[in-house]
């Protein structure tokens, strides 16, 4: 029987901004992964940059993850509260002479990389306090609080399998001494996420690619720790539905911005495991199928395109299977923010919501075709004027007569509307066009009878009464 390590993943975002649709897709993989393997997912709040992390934004992070249903295992870990670890870990290397301080000051940094950058080589540290067996290191300035450096191997490769990208090799005289603390004590971003990678146990660590550079410094930084290095996975950017970089308009907001513009979780979830994954064919799946399925082998390397269409028609599918009452309860939210009130005294949402959810691709366009449902509809005018002719307002007003004394279910008012057509000799829709216009304000609705079935009598007479 072999012994196979848990799995053990993180999310790790840096709060300077919303969750976005590529931080929520890290994020699903992460989670997927881990639920695969029964493992555990860490979420890991990455606020060391004090300028730029705000509260706000990992309110915004949190909220991100609840709302796709995305629950951490363990965390969230916040590394402003783990400073005193990154020390304790500084002083270690310290003293193990993998790392060591350094007096240069930014401007002979500057000056250096000048004439390095004049000669024609990669601006690079050049090492003059970096100890070497037999080397005789400056006498430290006086009154100059040093930065700390990793003592970064000098010969050598590191090398990696990365589950996406296939193995990269990076040569160490590529890489130089970089800092792990700065002149105030504070770590630095690498030397943070190698230290949580590490006493966080991480197996795997699944991120966009972006911070594919950053990976060979981390994993020197695990040798010199004596860490196991765990498996990477670098995901390809995405790019906007035009093949572009994702800005604000396309992509880059937050994931709630997309529960404004009415998707359901399921929906962006279903979507974004489709976004540089695949399983076949298979486009529509739950979540728990997901999780089943979901492996590192088929993460396509190359960039994968956002499209907004494909969205849209999965939100429509999970539309029509939800649970009616859940729709109801945003739909009544998003109807309250119109000002529109939804009271016992109306139709009940769920059935109107049953009569409508066939035809709308997100939960905004829901909202807005059932508006009229609970507040008098605006009626559009071209629409008035081409199905409201004068030579139909006697057929209404004798129909409304009619309506007056039916049963008020939908076969009864269709068989009254039938009546009318035939009585006159017309088609139905002669009939039915009018009538939409004047219950609806639009000329296009569900089966016009179902709708007034459910509008009721009283307010389906007053709209034709006031239309006429
Ligand atoms: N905090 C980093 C970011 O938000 C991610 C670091 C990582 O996944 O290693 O881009």
């Amino acid at each position: 029987m072999s012994f196979k390590q848990m799995v053990r993943t993180r999310f790790a975002p840096s709060p300077t901004g919303f969750l976005h649709i590529g931080g929520a897709r890290t994020a699903l993989f992460s989670w997927a992964y881990a639920r695969k393997h029964h493992g555990k997912f860490i979420l890991r709040i990455e606020d060391t940059d004090i300028a730029r992390s705000t509260p706000e934004a990992v309110q915004a992070i949190l909220d991100g993850m609840a709302w796709l249903g995305l629950k951490e295992d363990e965390g969230p870990f916040y590394q402003m509260q783990r400073i005193y670890r990154y020390k304790e870990v500084i002083q270690q290397m310290l003293d193990a002479g993998s790392a060591y301080y350094c007096y240069i000051s930014p401007e002979e940094l500057e000056q250096m990389r000048a004439a390095q950058m004049e000669a024609g080589l990669k601006p690079r540290y050049d090492g003059t306090w970096r100890p070497e067996p037999g080397k005789e290191l400056p006498t430290p300035p006086s009154g100059v609080q040093p930065v700390v450096r990793f003592r970064n191997p000098k010969v050598g490769d590191v090398a990696w399998d990365d589950q996406v990208k296939g193995r990269i090799v990076i040569s160490n005289t590529e890489l130089d001494d970089f800092i792990i603390a700065r002149a105030d004590g504070t770590p630095t971003y690498n030397f943070c996420v190698v230290v949580d990678d590490w006493d966080m146990g991480i197996t795997h660590v699944i991120r966009g690619d972006d911070h594919v550079n950053n990976t060979p410094r981390q994993i020197n930084l695990l040798h010199a720790l004596g860490a196991t290095v765990p498996q990477y996975a670098h995901l390809s950017m995405i790019l906007g539905d035009d093949g572009q970089k994702l800005s604000k308009r396309h992509g880059a907001v937050s994931v709630m911005q997309y529960h404004e513009e009415g998707y359901l979780p399921e929906a962006v979830l279903n979507y974004l495991a489709r976004l540089g994954w695949s399983h076949g064919d298979d486009e529509v799946f739950s979540m728990a199928q997901f999780c089943e399925w979901f492996d590192l082998d088929h993460i396509t390397p190359s960039a994968a395109q956002f499209n907004t269409e494909k969205l849209r028609w999965l939100n429509a599918h999970y539309i029509k299977q939800a649970d009616l009452g859940t729709l109801a309860a945003d739909v009544k939210q998003r109807l309250n923010a119109m000002a529109i009130a939804v009271t016992s005294e109306q139709p009940a949402l769920e059935d109107v919501i049953a009569l409508y959810r066939e035809r709308v691709h997100t939960l905004v366009e829901l909202a807005e075709s059932v508006a009229y449902f609970y507040r008098k509809p605006l009626i559009d005018e071209a629409a008035k004027e081409k199905h409201l002719t004068p030579d139909i307002l006697p057929v209404l007003n004798a129909l409304a007569a009619a309506l007056a004394d039916t049963e008020w279910s939908a076969e009864a008012i269709h068989a009254a509307i039938d009546h009318a057509v035939q009585s006159n000799g017309l088609k139905f829709p002669k009939v039915a066009m009018p009538l939409r216009v004047l219950i609806t304000g639009g000329a296009q609705s569900p089966s016009i009878d179902a709708v007034m079935a459910l509008l009721g009598k009283t307010e389906v007479l007053t709209r034709i009464g006031e239309g006429l």
